[in-house]
């Protein structure tokens, strides 16, 4: 464990005078300002009239930092960090989009535009994973508890409101239906009595995630009223503050010269100091993100404090669905002290069509990657789907008793019991979520299959 010793002045220059640091302005586009980023003049008119007939449906949201440290503008549209910040036409089907450039073309009036936007989104599947119905806890009196998501027995999710933007948004994001206005899609507490209420009558929780949008967007004070209580003695039973981040990478400044960066390094201190476990689970989809030194200033600054770095992220296609991406990336992480933790699979919702990638191809990205780096980079799990009944890992594919299978197991499962239990599929080279998949072996149902159903139908039942 490093000592908590950190200067809280920064250590390095960003620029300007000698050991200076230059607070760099946080400037942010969206929707409505595409035509004012200078950097896509260099595109045609009908490609920014496509982004802004996909904008219109799908959140987008990008700052100057990405434009200018992250992207190469010389590989666009095919740059990776391009596509995953800005809109194309692929990530809508063609019927949503024709609709949708359809009233943009005509001058559609803002109501009937808004009206057919909304229809569009529902049909994006905007919850994938039932997490509206199942995974929110109720009160004893039946009321939801906004803000709180509680699917695994250890480990409980906060949502709080301040943090519900992130610094700039993923094109793939399977969050995107809290960023598009709509509060019936959005999930969100600014109740802090609210998560401490929750977490003091269960005990059996050792883990808080905050997540969002990005946590890291909200001001340290906001932060402190979450965290600071949970480090008194009648919160013991938390043992780990999962802090779930795209900072690092979309905003590095944000740990090292923001106005507030040194009492939130400070926050994070006094955190580890009180003896939990603090991780920030940082969101990096590509080699590129790690490579400024702003971004590596900040990841030296959030180590400093004892915290650890946990590394995570989808496989998506035009971003990195490549083996010698992902391996690059995790050789990099492990060069700067962050754990590689996860290889996702892109959630079933929003611009999926675009992203996905089948999951017989997904593991043999993740197994070429694994191959080319050392044992230290090795610690990624996945590729991993977070599907309703569990995040379940794709193993391989393999022969059993004459029969092409793929092996699967839950890496967390609604009920515990299910975890680690390995269970085959049949071979489909096409399927791109689990429930595409058919058991193995001529089985009709997965071993798991009636029990979740009914702890489906009850928690369905309790949310009516
Ligand atoms: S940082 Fe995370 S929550 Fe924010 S847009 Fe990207 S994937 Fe979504």
């Amino acid at each position: 464990m490093q000592a908590s010793t950190h200067s809280l002045a920064p250590q390095w220059s960003l620029g300007g005078d000698a050991g200076r640091v230059e607070p760099a302005a946080f400037k942010v586009y969206t929707q409505r300002d595409l035509d004012r980023i200078e950097a896509l003049a260099r595109l045609s008119e009908a490609q920014r009239f496509e982004m802004k007939v996909v904008s219109a449906v799908l959140p987008f949201r990008v700052n100057q930092y990405v434009i200018d440290e992250l992207i190469d503008w010389r590989r666009v549209p095919d740059d990776p960090i391009f596509q995953l910040t800005f809109p194309q036409r692929g990530m809508l089907a063609p019927a949503h989009y024709e609709r949708v450039a359809a009233l943009l073309r005509a001058g559609a009036d803002k109501d009937e535009l808004a009206r057919v936007v909304d229809a569009v989104r529902h049909e994006l599947n905007p919850h994938p994973a039932d997490q509206m119905e199942m995974n929110m806890p109720r009160d004893e009196e039946g009321h939801r508890l906004d803000g709180i998501q509680h699917k695994y027995r250890e480990t409980v999710l906060f949502f709080p409101s301040q943090g519900q933007t992130c610094h700039s948004y993923c094109t793939f994001c399977f969050r995107w239906a809290q960023f598009v206005g709509d509060k019936a899609l959005r999930i969100a507490s600014s109740e802090a009595a609210v998560l401490h209420n929750y977490l003091r009558t269960h005990r059996e929780v050792t883990d808080v995630l905050f997540t969002g949008g990005d946590p890291m967007v909200m001001k340290t004070a906001h932060l402190k009223n979450y965290l600071e209580p949970l480090l008194a003695p009648e919160f013991d039973h938390i043992r780990t503050i999962r802090i779930g981040s795209k900072a690092l990478s979309f905003w590095p400044q944000r740990f090292v010269s923001a106005e507030d960066a040194d009492e939130l390094i400070h926050l994070f201190e006094r955190v580890v100091e009180s003896g939990k476990q603090l991780a920030v689970m940082a969101h990096y989809n590509h080699w590129k993100e790690l490579d400024t030194e702003v971004a590596q200033a900040a990841i030296r600054r959030v180590r400093g404090t004892g915290a650890v770095i946990r590394a995570q992220g989808p496989l998506i296609a035009h971003i990195n669905d490549d083996p010698a991406v992902w391996a690059r990336m995790w050789q990099k992480q492990v060069e700067l002290g962050i754990v590689p933790y996860y290889m996702f699979v892109e959630r079933d919702t929003g611009a999926r069509n675009y992203f996905e990638v089948p999951l017989v191809r997904a593991w043999e990205i993740y197994r070429e990657a694994m191959q080319r780096v050392s044992g230290l980079a090795r610690t990624a799990r996945g590729p991993s789907m977070s599907a309703s009944p569990g995040k379940v890992e794709i193993q391989g594919v393999t022969e059993v008793a004459g029969e092409k299978v793929i092996a699967l197991r839950f890496i967390q499962g609604r009920n515990p019991d299910w975890v680690q239990r390995p269970f085959f599929a049949r071979y489909d080279e096409e399927a791109t979520w689990l429930n595409h998949l058919q058991p193995a072996f001529g089985e009709r149902k997965w071993f798991w299959e009636d029990e979740y159903a009914a702890i489906r139908d009850a928690k369905l039942a309790a949310a009516d």
